[in-house]
């Protein structure tokens, strides 16, 4: 058994200073992934700091977007009227992601940290270059199905969970937060960071600093946005290829494009080469095919999940024939 201690915070000062003399503490929400962590003796914490007392539920929609707290559900996001209609591709990813129990309790700011899937990450009898630096990647030679086809070091190769983090990058959303030095923002697409030699640091967050909020800027892009899973099975599982997409379509040309994956890399993937080959074209399916096969550049199968590369093309396709209208 390991020790553990717990503390319950109400302000972001108090959680700093609680946090900082432990470094083996660790903030905890709506724990749906931290104690799964901890039950897989994974993560060993040995202090809990519960931050639910502090103020940052509240979702607040302006003209200019919408600023949901970190501490807001995904379940009360997904059905927050401003970003239906504003982020369909942010409401889509939330209710295509987990359970409906889970996203009564899983909060925002934790979604965008949840840690990866990856099997050998989460037994702890495995190497594991993120769990253990210098240990040595399991997937890498072993089963690797669900992991990455982009964007892998040659010590790690998993893939980042999220539905959600996908979509924010096609609705240029923004973190804001707060450290012991002060409050920041950060354009989501600089949050998460690649694996390289370290594939234990996951984002930009320095040690001690909470995400606050994530801000989604109002644009015609990501009101004509939508989000395609693909996975196993229909319902309660990660994707293994998912694409957001953000169009705005004026006069039938292409003005402004994002398109994002999940699934296939350590961290949601941008696909910049998709979107050059969409912006300036007309809105059809000849473009859509032409943007669709730029996202494969770049990618290497590992054995087990090399049919991620053709599916990923088949998802840019099927995603950008439904946010383009021409399905
Ligand atoms: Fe660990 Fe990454 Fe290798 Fe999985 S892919 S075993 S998370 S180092």
């Amino acid at each position: 058994m390991n020790p553990l201690r717990y503390a319950h915070v109400t302000d972001a000062p108090t959680a700093f200073a609680t946090a900082l003399p432990e470094p083996n503490s660790q903030y905890i929400a709506g724990g749906t992934n931290v104690i799964d962590l901890m039950k897989d003796d994974v993560e060993r914490p040995t202090l809990l700091i519960d931050i639910n007392g502090l103020p940052w539920r509240s979702i607040e929609a302006t003209a200019a977007g919408v600023r949901i707290g970190a501490l807001a559900t995904m379940a009360d996001t997904a059905d927050e009227p401003a970003v239906k209609a504003g982020f369909p591709v942010v409401s889509q990813a939330l209710l295509l992601s987990a359970s409906a129990q889970l996203r009564n309790m899983a909060t925002m700011g934790g979604n965008i940290l949840q840690r990866t899937r990856c099997e050998y990450f989460r037994d702890a009898s495995r190497a594991c270059n993120k769990r253990s630096p210098g240990r040595g990647c399991s997937a890498i030679g072993g089963v690797n199905r669900i992991h990455a086809v982009i964007g892998g070091s040659d010590d790690c190769i998993c893939t980042h969970p999220s539905d959600l983090s996908v979509a924010l990058l096609t609705v240029d959303a923004i973190v804001h937060a707060r450290g012991p030095l002060g409050a920041r923002t950060i354009p989501f697409e600089h949050f998460n960071v690649l694996p390289g030699s370290t594939p234990n640091i996951e984002t930009v967050l320095q040690r001690g600093e909470l995400v606050e909020a994530i801000e989604l800027p109002a644009s015609t892009h990501a009101r004509n946005s939508t989000y395609l899973k693909v996975r196993d099975r229909a319902s309660y599982e990660f994707a293994l290829v998912s694409v957001a997409a953000a169009l705005d379509i004026d006069g039938g040309t292409i003005r402004t494009a994002r398109v994002a994956l999940g699934g296939i890399a350590p961290k949601p993937w941008r696909a910049y080469d998709v979107e050059a080959a969409l912006v300036g074209k007309p809105a059809n399916e000849a473009t859509y095919a032409s943007a669709a096969h730029a996202v494969t550049a770049g990618m290497r199968g590992y054995g087990y999940n090399d049919f991620k590369i053709p599916l990923a093309e088949r998802s840019v396709m099927r995603a950008l024939q439904t946010v383009g209208g021409a399905a």
